[in-house]
Order: C-alpha cells, then structure tokens, then sequence
C-alpha cells in the first residue's frame, strides 16, 4: 500500500512558544535563534500508535538549504510534530516538548547536537541525572545499606515492550505512575510513561 505523503500545516503558536522559551531562558537556550526555526504540523495524519517520537527537529542542509538561500528563506531547523498531538497536548507538555526539541540545535546553525544522557530512567529517577560526578557520600551503596534502594519498577527497562505485548497505553498509564512505589512494585500491570522524544538527528 502506497503511503500517504504528508502535508504540512506552519504553526505560529509554536514559533513563539519558542520565541519566549528563548526570552526567559537565555542561557539555557544560547544556541537556540528563533529567527531560524519553522515549526511544520503534519496535518493530514495523526501519529502510529507505535510511533513513540512525539517530536523531531531537521537541519536543513544540503541542496535544501542551497535551495533555501536560492529563495532568501532563511531557515536553518524544522521542527515537526503532528498536529493531531499539537491540539491534544496541554500548553506546559507544548513548552517541554517544544524546549527539549530545540536543545537539539547546534551553536553553529547545522546538524543536531545528539542526547547528553544515556542511562536507564530506572537509576536516573533514584540517583539523580549526574550520579557518577557524585561524590561517595551521596551514593547509595546497594549492598551493604540497611534499606534497599527503592526504584521504580515502572522505569524498568524493556516497559514499551512490555506495554505492546499487554496492549496497553502509555497514555493511560501517567496517571498511575503517581502510585507509590510500593504498590506499582505489586502491580505489574503498571508502566512508566514514556516519554520518548526520539528523532532524526541528522536525518
Ligand atoms: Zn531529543
């Protein structure tokens, strides 16, 4: 079966939502020129069920970009969402999706700056994003402390999986993840959100 091509639908509200994200972070987004960002909504087809890539953010490069300076568009990010999610998601989910996707740009206007962070979100929940700067002090020592480090057994990995194989929807599940660890740790029904921000770094 032939697939659709998609069409897209130029969203303003998320231009500016970058606009002011970059007004009041500053520093945080120093590499971030809204100028130089177009946010493209698909918007003749919502998001697969099991597409976990909420967002993706591109560089333009190449003949495109030639093609670009050809027609003075100045454009060096796209970023693309559907518009589906775009109506869906409330304004703060839009502010953190729209932050996270631009972090991806590079101080030098081309390519994408990749992820920082490889860990399981298991251990990343319990000791904290910069755990292995951590002097011993604040480390946990999980085999010899009184109390056995509590983790959140819904940030196991292998949890997608997990959730396609019983049919259920991450969507569904945010709400439990507020449960106590205790009983999620009962439940195994439960599964952690997943927020997947995946995308094509140099598509
Ligand atoms: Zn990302």
């Amino acid at each position: 079966m032939a697939q659709t091509e998609k069409t897209y639908t130029r969203i303003p509200e998320a231009e500016e939502m970058i606009k002011q994200l970059q007004e009041r972070y500053p520093d945080e987004l120093w590499a971030v020129k809204p100028e130089n960002l177009m946010v493209m909504g698909i918007d003749n087809k919502e998001r697969g069920k099991k597409n976990y890539k909420l967002a993706k953010i591109l560089s333009v490069k190449g003949v495109e970009k030639a093609i670009f300076r050809e027609a003075n568009v100045n454009i060096q990010y796209i970023v693309e969402i559907y518009c589906s999610d775009w109506a869906e998601w409330t304004s703060k989910k839009k502010q953190l999706i729209l932050f996270h996707e631009v972090l991806h740009e590079s101080s030098k206007g081309i390519g994408c700056v990749k992820h920082d962070c490889e860990d399981f979100r298991m251990m990343l929940d319990v000791l904290g994003v910069d755990w292995a700067n951590k002097p011993d002090s604040e480390l946990p020592n999980l085999l010899t402390d009184d109390e056995k480090v509590q983790f959140n057994l819904n940030l196991r990995p292998n949890m997608l999986e997990y959730c396609e194989e019983n049919d259920i929807k991450i969507e569904d599940l945010n709400a439990e993840n507020k449960q106590d660890d205790e009983d999620a740790a009962e439940d195994a029904n439960e599964v952690a959100e997943a927020l997947d921000f995946e995308e094509e770094v140099d598509a």
